[in-house]
């Protein structure tokens, strides 16, 4: 299995870029924060949980989250590669990923990073709340807080992932296609 983790803070485009990568090499994406509105949609247990943490523009619990993920990754034992989009976000969640991947013989082969300022992203999140109904990209101060969460608890995970050597960052802003083609490049060498 080939497996990345693709990072970014809110509003990269991480969710756009793994469907595309997703066809092209035929993997598994998850995407935690797709699995948490589906939860929320359809009033199980876990949404009801992680529905306050989310509107607030909060990290869910690291433990409510790294279980729901583990669940989600053995749904796919036979996959060619695994795209993690929005996991992991802290650096007990990456830490719970390593012990989890190494107990079935496999591993992140690489974080690919997408990276785009942040003043950029505030301005395309409010436009993408506009259609996509989202509760965290309709107001600007929780969207400020997504960043706060972001900046506080998982942009260390670039440290984590270097330390590996497995970082590698591009640049997240120009059209999806010259997006998926630095991507890709990666993707390949990797
Ligand atoms: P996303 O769709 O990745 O932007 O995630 C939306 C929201 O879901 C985040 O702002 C968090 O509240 C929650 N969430 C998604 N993934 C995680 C995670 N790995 N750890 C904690 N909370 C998460």
């Amino acid at each position: 299995m080939k497996n990345i983790v693709l990072f970014g803070p809110p509003g990269a485009g991480k969710g756009t870029q793994a469907d595309l990568l997703k066809e092209k090499y035929n993997l598994v994406h998850i995407s935690t924060g797709d699995v948490f509105r589906y939860n929320i949609k359809n009033k199980t247990e876990l949404g009801l949980l992680a529905k306050t943490f989310i509107d607030a523009g909060d990290l869910v619990p690291d433990e409510v989250t790294i279980n729901m993920l583990k669940e989600e990754v053995n749904k796919h034992a036979d996959a060619n590669g695994i795209i993690f989009d929005g996991f992991p976000r802290t650096q007990s969640q990456a830490e719970a990923l390593d012990v989890f991947l190494t107990e079935k013989g496999e591993q992140i082969n690489g974080m690919i990073a997408l990276e785009v300022a942040e003043d950029l992203l505030v301005e395309r999140l409010l436009e993408r709340g506009k259609v996509s109904g989202r509760s965290d990209d309709t107001d600007e101060s929780k969207i400020r807080n997504r960043f706060n969460e972001y900046n506080t608890k998982t942009a260390v995970l670039k440290d984590y992932y270097n330390a590996q050597g497995n970082y590698y960052g591009i640049n997240g802003v120009g059209s999806i296609d010259e997006i998926t083609i630095r991507l890709a490049q990666v993707f390949d060498k990797i």
